[in-house]
């Protein structure tokens, strides 16, 4: 297993989730890591379940201040899906309840 691989599965990430990068900052304090999820996994409309909905997504930045003991970034780009007249988001596997990870940025694309 290499680092992405090991972060990933301590997130709890499965696909279309994956790590594309971690990155140790040369201070050896700061973790920076680069969550993608597979852009070519179609989102399902969790309303009809068509796949391949219209989908946008929102960039965002999660802090984590002690994982594997470093002050933690994650940086993911998180998809919208459009359908029957509404906005979904997917779930987010850092997120689930008892994760320490706080959301810290939100930048919404025009
Ligand atoms: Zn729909």
């Amino acid at each position: 297993m290499d680092l992405p691989d090991i972060v990933s599965a301590t997130l709890g990430l499965s696909p279309p989730w994956h790590v594309s990068s971690v990155t140790l900052a040369d201070d050896g304090k700061r973790l920076d890591i680069i969550v993608c999820y597979d852009a070519n996994h179609h989102a399902v409309c969790p309303h009809c379940g068509a796949r391949g909905a219209g989908c946008e997504a929102d960039s965002e930045i999660w802090y984590h201040r002690d994982f594997f003991r470093y002050a933690t970034y994650l940086h993911t780009r998180v998809p919208r899906i459009i359908c029957c007249g509404l906005v979904h988001t997917v779930e987010r596997p850092w997120a689930r309840t008892g994760s320490k990870f706080v959301k810290i940025s939100n930048e919404q694309n025009p």
